[in-house]
């Protein structure tokens, strides 16, 4: 084994020790708000809330049984919209449809069914970790039970950003030991990559990003270069007011009503190293980033979860690593 294979080994085994040692609850900022919404709200209304607080998802609440009902995320709101490609004539049901229809919608549409996976907030955050990988959850709910009721709470949301950004905050010890390259690693996707092209219609984009369950896709033009990626969340803004035509515009006009804070997407090489990526993740708000070769065309694409599953299985569980 070469110097450099066993630094990255002592890292990795530093990040996992890490992941053992602190608690979800560990990841928490001192103080936050936590916005719940009830499973029988209608669909339209949520996506209001959702924008008037300018989040991207929330916890559901079954008020009947007084149970936590699963997280609504961008990923609904694209399964609604398949279901009103799908079933066009059913246009004022879906006007009507509560959040706890999702699941007729998911049936409907034939997709995954919507995440209900939990962690409680005082496991160790390695457990809350796996539970996403497994379930490919992009973000968990944190869900204790009151003492004094024995029923369920819903304490907060965390999501894969959120923890490595703790990861490459709290770790540099470790992180700083992961030498190898992208390339050598072999992080991320590099085949069958769904692309996108500017003219192409907000639906058709959706349409590739739930049929192949994924929360990106890049803009590239005829030569392969990347022009910009248009992300599951970018759907929120198109279908605000229930403006469902809207979709059938460009996904270049979709992209001009990002939000103004809008930081940008993150690019690398496959020569960049492992350090390097924790480098960026932790000084910049990265959800994923763009592999590119030097003339700019699009080689391949590294999801947190991508970065995640090597953090917490490479060389572990090989059958798992390489499902
Ligand atoms: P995350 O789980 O971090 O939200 P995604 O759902 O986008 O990220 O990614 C899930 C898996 O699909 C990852 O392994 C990622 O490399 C891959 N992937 C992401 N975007 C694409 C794409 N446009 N084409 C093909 N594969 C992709």
């Amino acid at each position: 084994m070469s110097p450099i294979d066993e630094e990255q080994l002592q890292g990795l085994k530093g990040l996992r020790e890490f992941l053992q040692r602190r608690t979800s609850y560990d990841v928490l900022p001192l103080s936050f708000r936590l916005i719940v919404l009830d499973n029988d709200l209608l669909i339209k209304k949520s996506l209001n809330i959702l924008i008037q607080n300018g989040i991207v998802s929330a916890p559901l609440w079954d008020s009947h049984t007084s149970r936590f009902a699963g997280l609504l995320t961008s990923t609904d709101y694209m399964n609604v919209i398949q279901y009103y490609c799908q079933f066009p004539n059913e246009i004022d049901n879906v006007e009507k449809f509560r959040l706890s229809s999702l699941r007729d919608i998911e049936k409907a549409i034939g997709v995954q069914t919507l995440e209900t996976v939990s962690v409680h907030p005082s496991r160790p955050l390695y457990e809350a970790c796996s539970r996403m990988l497994k379930s490919r959850a992009r973000r968990i709910p944190l869900v204790d039970i009151d003492d004094e009721t024995g029923r369920e709470t819903v304490v907060s949301v965390i999501t894969q950003y959120r923890i490595l950004k703790f990861i490459a905050v709290n770790t540099e010890q470790y992180t700083s030991l992961l030498k190898k390259s992208v390339r050598e690693i072999q992080l991320g996707t590099y085949k069958n990559l769904a692309t996108c092209q500017m003219s192409d219609s907000v639906l058709d984009v959706i349409n590739l990003m739930v049929v192949q369950n994924i929360s990106a896709v890049p803009v590239v033009d005829k030569n392969n270069t990347v022009l910009n990626v248009f992300e599951a969340v970018d759907v929120i803004p198109c279908i605000k007011g229930g403006a469902y035509d809207e979709l059938k515009s460009p996904i270049g006009e979709a992209l001009c009503k990002r939000p103004e804070d809008f930081q940008g997407i993150y690019t690398c090489t496959e020569d960049d190293r492992l350090d390097a990526i924790f480098q960026t993740l932790r000084q910049s708000r990265v959800h994923r980033l763009v592999v590119i070769d030097d003339r700019q065309q699009l080689r391949g694409i590294i999801s947190l979860s991508d970065i995640l599953k090597y953090v917490l299985f490479y060389g572990e569980d090989v059958d798992y690593f390489s499902s």
